[in-house]
């Protein structure tokens, strides 16, 4: 099923294109009628195959009860780093850097002719990495079972990510944990963790490094993976 998604965004793509190449040949040839015929046909295609992908995407999301079985699916080469824009990127999900939103809608996605993620510009990586990671959540839990369905998250909202304290709403709660599981795949926790020796210990602050996040979604993540007590890792939190 998620071939039928990559076609579709090869396609998108190359019409994307055709419709580029031919406004340049309308500029040397302006009114021309056939050219002008060629982009409506082009544009209605275009709209097509989007509204196909969208549709797509979301019966593909529907079948994914993980964000471990989407990291599969999509990495069969299974890299260490991932990146929630890839992701998005590869389910044909727009997304959007838009530092114009207000701190009411610090991140939202929401159905166009794609599905399109738009987020806050952000001084920290790290953060826009979890925002986006989180509104994928909100696409795959919640978005793909109710369609047409569009969320809005305030800074306040997002920024409770960021400590200790957990998200009372059991909507959000879940975007964050498909966000944590994601940027935090359980297997290359344990492999991390399966390759220190005897008494040496990690701590929550390499972790939030070598994850690229912040020191909420560790400590989140690893209480939801059974982790938060581990020998092996050492507890550097802020807050503590
Ligand atoms: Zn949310």
């Amino acid at each position: 099923m998620y071939n039928h998604i990559q076609r579709l965004n090869n396609q998108i793509e190359d019409t994307k294109k055709l419709i580029e190449n031919t406004h340049a040949l309308l500029m040397e040839n302006p009114s021309d009628p056939m050219l002008e015929y060629m982009i409506a046909q082009d544009k209605a295609l275009l709209a097509s195959l989007q509204h196909t992908r969208v549709q797509a995407t979301l019966d593909y999301l529907k079948t994914i009860t993980a964000p471990t079985q989407l990291i599969d699916e999509l990495y069969p080469s299974s890299p260490f780093e991932i990146s929630p824009f890839d992701v998005a990127h590869k389910l044909g999900i727009k997304v959007i850097k838009n530092p114009l939103l207000d701190d009411s809608e610090a991140g939202k996605c929401y159905i166009n002719n794609d599905i399109v993620i738009e987020y806050k510009g952000y001084i920290s990586h790290n953060r826009e990495r979890f925002t986006v990671a989180h509104e994928l959540g909100h696409v795959v839990k919640h978005m793909a079972h109710s369609n047409n369905t569009s969320f809005r998250d305030s800074s306040e909202l997002l920024y409770a990510r960021n400590d200790y304290i957990d998200s009372k709403d059991p909507t959000e709660k879940e975007a964050d944990v498909f966000a944590g599981e994601l940027l935090i795949p359980k297997q290359k926790l344990d492999l991390l963790l399966s390759s220190i020796q005897g008494d040496d210990r990690i701590s929550t602050k390499l972790l939030c490094d070598i994850f690229k996040v912040s020191e909420g979604a560790i400590y989140h993540t690893l209480n939801k993976y059974g982790l938060g007590n581990s020998l092996k890792i050492k507890k550097e939190y802020s807050w503590l």
